[in-house]
C-alpha cells in the first residue's frame, strides 16, 4: 500500500484535477488523501468568523458555493453525473447548520463547517477518477480517524482508528480516495487536526497501513533550503533524515506538518516531497539516513510573531512553580512556543499571532503577572548557519532576541523598514 497526499494547491481548478487523474492512472493499491481545493479553507474561516460574529457571512459562502460549481461545470458537463446531487447535499448542509445561532465555543462551530473543503473536494477527485474509468473507493474519514473533542486541534484515537482503518483499507489493491485535516469523534461531532493538517493524515494512515512509502505532492520540486516566497534562488535538498525534516518543521519550515515524521519515523516508511507539476522528477527523500544532513544551511522564516514578556507584579522572582502555571495557561490556549527566555524576574515566549487566542491568553497572564508584548515580529531559523549567510538576512533588523545552538540560530528580529 502506498498514499499519496495532495494539498489545495494540486486541485486547485479543473486542470488540476485532470493532472492528478495522471498521476495515479497507473498506481493501485493506494490511498490518496486530499486538502480542500485552492484557498476553501481560508475562504470557510472567513464564514466561520461572519457567521460566529453575527454578520453577513452569504458572500464569502457564495464564494466557496460558486468556485466548486465552476469546477464541476469543467470536469461534468453532464448533470445527470452523481457528484451534482452529493456536492448539493455538502451545500444544504451547511447552509442549514448556519441558520441556528451560533455556539459558544468557536473551535466546535469551526469544525462542524470548515471540515466541508474536505468532503467537496474528496467527493469531486473520487467522481473524476471514476469518470475517467479509474475505479476509486471514496471513504469517509470522519468514521476512520477517530478524534478527541479537542476541537481544531483534535488528538487521533491511536488504536481506535487502526481497527477502522485496517477494517476500511487493510491490504486492499484498490484505490481510494479520502481527506486530510479533519476526523470525527465517537459522538459523531467533526474535528479538525490543525492548519495544514493533511500531511498528518497521510502520515497517520501511513503508519497504520504499514504502507511501502508516504507521498506529498506540492508544488515545489521538493524541500527546498529556503521557502521561495521569501528567499531569492532556493535550492533542492534531494535527500534529507526523518531527524533533520523534523527540526526543520518545528522550526516553521510550512513544507511538511511539523506533526507528520513522527508516524513515519516510528515504522521506517520512506517519505517523498515531489512535484505535481514535474511528476518525472525525483523530489525529496526523507529516511533514517543522515549522512546528507548539514550540507548545506536551512533558511526558515515565520513572520507574524508576537514576544510576551511576563514578570511577578511584585518584582519577585519567576520561580519554576510560576513557569509551570504560565506553560497551563499555553496549553489552555492550544499554543506553541516559538521560542522562549528566561532572566530572574522575566520570562519571554514567542508565539505565532493568532488574534484570539493571543488576547485571551494576554487577558489570563494579566491575572498573576505583568504582561508586556510585542507584535509584528519575524523568527528566523538557520540550521547549520554560516557567517556569510547571516549578515545579508540580519540587515534593516533589530534582533531582539538570539539563540545559538552548534547546529541551530534563531533570530527574533523586527524589521526597520517597516
Ligand atoms: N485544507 C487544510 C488547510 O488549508 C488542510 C491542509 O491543506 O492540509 O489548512
Ligand atoms: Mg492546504
Amino acid at each position: 500500500m502506498k498514499v499519496f497526499k495532495f494539498g489545495g494547491a494540486s486541485v486547485k481548478d479543473a486542470e488540476s484535477i485532470k493532472n492528478v487523474c495522471a498521476i495515479v492512472k497507473k498506481e493501485k493499491s493506494l490511498v490518496i488523501v486530499i486538502s480542500a481545493m485552492g484557498k476553501t479553507t481560508n475562504k470557510l474561516e472567513h464564514v466561520v468568523n461572519d457567521y460566529f460574529n453575527k454578520e453577513d457571512y452569504n458572500a464569502p459562502l457564495r464564494n466557496v458555493f460558486d468556485y466548486h460549481k465552476n469546477i464541476l461545470h469543467e470536469l461534468f458537463p453532464d448533470e445527470k453525473n452523481e457528484i451534482w446531487p452529493t456536492f448539493q447535499k455538502i451545500c444544504d448542509y451547511v447552509e442549514l447548520y448556519l441558520k441556528n445561532d451560533p455556539e459558544k465555543d468557536y473551535d466546535k462551530t469551526y469544525d462542524q463547517i470548515v471540515p466541508i473543503g474536505e468532503l467537496l473536494s474528496s467527493k469531486i477527485l473520487s467522481s473524476y477518477l471514476s469518470l475517467s474509468g479509474i475505479n476509486t473507493n471514496w471513504l469517509d474519514i470522519r468514521k476512520i480517524l477517530i478524534t478527541d473533542s479537542r476541537f481544531r486541534k483534535a488528538v487521533v484515537n491511536w488504536e481506535e482508528s487502526e481497527k477502522n482503518t485496517q477494517n476500511a483499507i487493510g491490504d486492499s489493491t484498490a484505490i481510494f480516495v479520502t481527506q486530510g485535516f479533519i476526523g470525527g469523534t465517537s459522538g459523531n461531532l467533526m474535528t479538525t487536526l490543525g492548519r495544514e493538517g493533511s500531511d498528518y493524515s497521510a502520515a497517520v494512515l501511513g503508519n497504520m497501513l504499514n504502507a511501502k512509502d508516504v507521498t506529498v505532492w506540492k508544488d515545489v520540486p521538493g524541500i527546498l533550503n529556503a521557502d521561495p516566497r521569501y528567499f531569492n534562488d532556493p535550492k533542492k535538498l534531494d535527500h534529507i533524515s526523518y531527524k533533520e525534516a523534523i527540526e526543520l518543521s518545528f522550526y516553521g519550515a510550512t513544507i511538511i506538518h511539523p506533526k507528520t515524521i513522527k508516524p513515519l519515523q516510528n515504522k521506517n516508511i520512506p517519505l517523498k516531497v515531489r512535484s505535481f507539476m514535474n511528476p518525472s522528477e525525483d523530489g525529496t527523500m526523507v529516511n533514517n539516513d543522515t549522512t546528507d544532513d548539514g550540507l548545506m544551511p536551512i533558511f526558515i522564516y515565520k513572520p507574524n510573531q508576537v514576544l510576551i514578556s511576563l514578570s511577578r507584579k511584585d518584582f519577585d522572582f519567576l520561580e519554576e512553580q510560576h513557569l509551570s502555571d504560565v506553560f497551563d495557561i499555553l496549553h489552555s490556549n492550544k499554543l506553541e512556543v516559538n521560542i522562549m527566555q528566561n532572566s530572574a524576574i522575566n520570562f519571554s515566549i514567542c508565539l505565532d499571532y493568532e488574534k484570539k487566542r493571543i488576547e485571551q491568553v494576554v487577558s489570563d497572564f494579566q491575572k498573576n503577572y505583568r504582561v508586556l508584548y510585542n507584535a509584528n515580529l519575524e523568527l528566523l531559523t538557520i540550521r547549520h548557519y554560516d557567517v556569510t549567510s547571516l549578515s545579508e538576512m540580519t540587515k534593516n533588523h533589530e534582533v531582539l532576541l538570539e539563540q545559538k545552538t552548534r547546529s541551530t540560530l534563531k533570530l527574533l528580529m523586527r524589521n526597520l523598514q517597516e
